[in-house]
């Protein structure tokens, strides 16, 4: 009964976001989930993530925070969509170089899974919604969206709750693979998260999928 139950309620969400007009999360004018103005006075984030790991915010803006947190356990899923639309915005450049190593192939966006037992209980991923977001806002053929290929072996604990930098680290070390007869190889890749901390589930998956064959892969996160 749990996969329809589940349906259900992403249809219940869907029908939600069509109903009620949206408003902007920051000014609340009507039109659009997040307005332009809204978005340009969101601080961006100036500290170091890994060389590979890109971020875009400071998670310590109280409306990027907001967006997340609302995408997360509220359902917005048209706020993570155009949450999605705003990272493809930001990394157009990178976007372009990536391109570059495709040889006419698309680019695979890859969203951090959720444990299968963590997204039954949510409904959606949030990661997903926003590689959801990204790929549409490229030209056809560009992104190449699979939720299919990296999956999450078991639970861990949230990696926002562990204070040391190690501990993260260990906490995610070996907890994802690649699905069975899943080719990665020669492919060019964009791994996609709404929050990365110490960038060590970034890491991770850029791991495996770099063992996989991968030619290329590049980590986005929404915030840092
Ligand atoms: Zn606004």
């Amino acid at each position: 009964m749990e996969p329809s139950r589940n349906l259900i309620k992403s249809i219940k969400w869907y029908l939600l976001d069509i109903i009620f007009p949206e408003a902007c999360l920051g000014c609340k004018n009507r039109g659009e989930s997040l307005c332009n103005q809204c978005i340009l006075k969101i601080r961006n984030t100036e500290r170091e993530t890994d060389k590979n790991i890109m971020a875009v915010y400071d998670y310590r803006d109280p409306l990027i925070k907001k967006a997340i947190w609302d995408l997360k356990y509220h359902h917005r899923l048209n706020l993570g969509k155009k949450l999605g639309a705003m990272l493809y915005e930001f990394f157009l450049e990178e976007i372009a170089n990536m391109e570059a190593y495709t040889k006419g192939q698309s680019i695979l966006v890859i969203p951090v899974p959720l444990s299968r037992h963590r997204e039954k209980e949510r409904g959606y991923n949030q990661a997903q919604i926003i590689a959801y977001g990204l790929s549409s806002s490229g030209e056809k053929g560009l992104f190449e969206l699979n939720n299919n290929i990296v999956v999450k072996k078991f639970d861990t604990k949230p990696q926002a709750k562990i204070a040391n930098r190690r501990e993260r680290l260990l906490n995610v070390k070996n907890i994802f693979e690649i699905r069975k007869n899943k080719t990665v190889k020669g492919r060019t890749i964009l791994v996609i998260d709404d929050v990365t901390t110490t960038g060590g589930t970034i890491n991770e998956i850029i791991k495996i999928l770099k063992k996989g064959g991968a030619k290329k892969v590049v980590g986005f996160a929404l915030a840092h």
